[in-house]
């Protein structure tokens, strides 16, 4: 095979950025995004569904060193434009991860928060290749940032006292990695990314080790997905939905980060849903319009194909219960039995990881919902229904049903309680429902609930 063709059956390595509330992902994703405004021969950054795409030559141009352009052979890199570790387990595939690469944001000034060690707990699980990023230097007392200089050539610049307080944070946080299991330093001072979790100082704000991320993250791409992100142009498409969604004249929409293959207007496609998966025709494949176009226009173009990996919306009938996290994948007389089969057992997977007794779990996704039922099977909780939606008034009922106090009580993850359960709950006051978007709190609080009854019954 030549060279030439390898490189294009490689695809764009999809890259997601989690961390804790506040410690500047979406930030970082504005910034990386706004490489587009560099005017340059390199060509601009490609707005998808869902994912932002930043192709190697802009990369390459705005670490000002062309010299690297060869040193290279994936086409870019994809972002989802979701941060997070909701969108981070959302995007599941086979009960791996389809995001290929992640950044983990933490706030120099605050440290480790427990989406930090959340998200870590994720890549962890999944073995996911990733990075951290110790964000917002320029708040560091008497920090003078240099947007467009290297991170190397802006810390010389500090004075000795800058850059002892620098060095006191950062390995602060470095030593918080270590008690998660891992080595870690900065990047630059790395010889073995193999063996070394790089961590990489930046301002999202201004920008400043922007450039190192984007290269480290190629880097990471190279060394440990080549062999992954082989792919074949041809072959059925094949994705995840990241979001079900009603559009203004289209009615209900997926959108999907596709990893694999082509789609064409007019395939038959199998989508994942509670009990039997959904087949249908698309009916349109659409992506984002151009910001220039959008003023008389609707938001979205047609395309006649969808090309992994990339991110595309797609309209077809029937598609009200497709699922979050579910797959995609595309199928022909000849295969569609097995790609039915194959989409039914996937959804099932996780849904029948249940015990005879235990609590109730709800999350939004399939993906959450697998990240919770790890977490309490981790800690030896036993679960009786794991379940996607919201929490309904079939759910109260049931837990109404439950005498053990430690199990009549139902753990929601990232959604609402809907407003006939909620009346049902007064009538039932011995059922908790424990809500929140961070899997540790809900953990914590229900464990604590434990306790207290325990006490009590002493
Ligand atoms: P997210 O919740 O992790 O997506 O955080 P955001 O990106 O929304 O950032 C939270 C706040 O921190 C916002 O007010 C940002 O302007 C600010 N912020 C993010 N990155 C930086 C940075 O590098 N430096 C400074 N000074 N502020 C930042």
């Amino acid at each position: 095979m030549s060279e030439n063709h390898e490189k294009k059956n490689l695809r764009t390595p999809i890259v997601c950025v989690m961390g804790h509330v506040d410690h500047g992902k979406t930030t970082l994703l504005d910034q990386i995004r706004g490489t587009s405004i560099v005017k340059g021969e390199a060509g601009a950054i490609t707005q998808h569904i869902g994912a932002t795409e930043v192709p190697i030559d802009v990369i390459v141009e705005r670490c000002g060193d062309k010299r690297l352009r060869d040193k290279f052979i994936v086409p870019g890199l994809l972002f989802i434009d979701t941060p997070g570790h909701h969108a981070f387990t959302t995007l599941r595939s086979r009960g791996g991860s389809l995001a290929d690469l992640a950044v983990v944001v933490v706030d120099i000034n605050e440290g480790f928060k427990p989406q930090t060690i959340e998200s870590l707990n994720i890549l962890k699980r999944f073995k996911t290749p990733f990075i951290v990023v110790t964000n917002k230097i320029d708040k560091l007392y008497g920090w003078k940032s240099n947007p467009h200089a290297p991170f190397l050539t802006t810390y010389k610049k500090q004075t000795p006292e800058t850059q002892a307080l620098f060095e006191t944070k950062f390995y602060e946080v470095v030593g918080r990695l270590y008690e998660q299991g891992f080595s870690a330093d900065r990047f630059d001072r790395i010889t073995d990314f193999q063996k070394t979790l790089g961590v990489v100082p930046i301002s999202g704000l201004t920008g400043e080790g922007v450039s190192d991320v984007l290269m480290i993250l190629l880097g990471l791409a190279q060394r440990f997905l080549e062999s992954a992100l082989h792919y074949n142009i041809d072959g059925p498409g094949i994705g995840t939905v990241l979001e079900v969604k009603e559009e203004k004249g289209l009615g209900t929409t997926i959108d999907v980060i596709l990893y694999d293959g082509t789609l064409r207007k007019g395939d038959t496609v199998v989508i994942g849903r509670l009990g039997e998966p959904i087949e249908t025709k698309i009916r349109a494949l659409l992506k984002p319009r151009e910001l220039a176009e959008i003023r008389y226009e609707s938001k979205f173009k047609q395309v006649p194909k969808a090309v992994a990996a990339c991110g595309v919306k797609i309209s077809a009938p029937g598609i009200e219960e497709a699922l979050a996290g579910s797959p995609v994948i595309m199928a022909t007389p000849e295969t569609i039995e097995s790609v039915l089969e194959k989409v039914k057992k996937e959804i099932a997977d996780v849904q029948i990881q249940t015990d005879s007794d235990g609590v109730m779990i709800k999350a939004d996704t399939l993906g959450s919902l697998e990240a919770m039922v790890h977490e309490f099977r981790k800690a030896e909780i036993k679960i009786r229904k794991a379940e996607v939606g919201d929490v309904s008034k079939r759910d109260v009922m049931e837990a109404s049903t439950i005498e053990d106090p430690m199990h009549s009580v139902i753990l929601a993850f990232n959604i609402k309680t809907t407003p006939d359960a909620l009346e049902l709950m007064d009538e039932h006051p011995s059922i908790r429902i424990f809500t929140n978007d961070v899997i540790y709190r809900i953990l914590d609080d229900y464990k604590n609930y434990i306790k207290e009854r325990e006490e009590e019954l002493e």
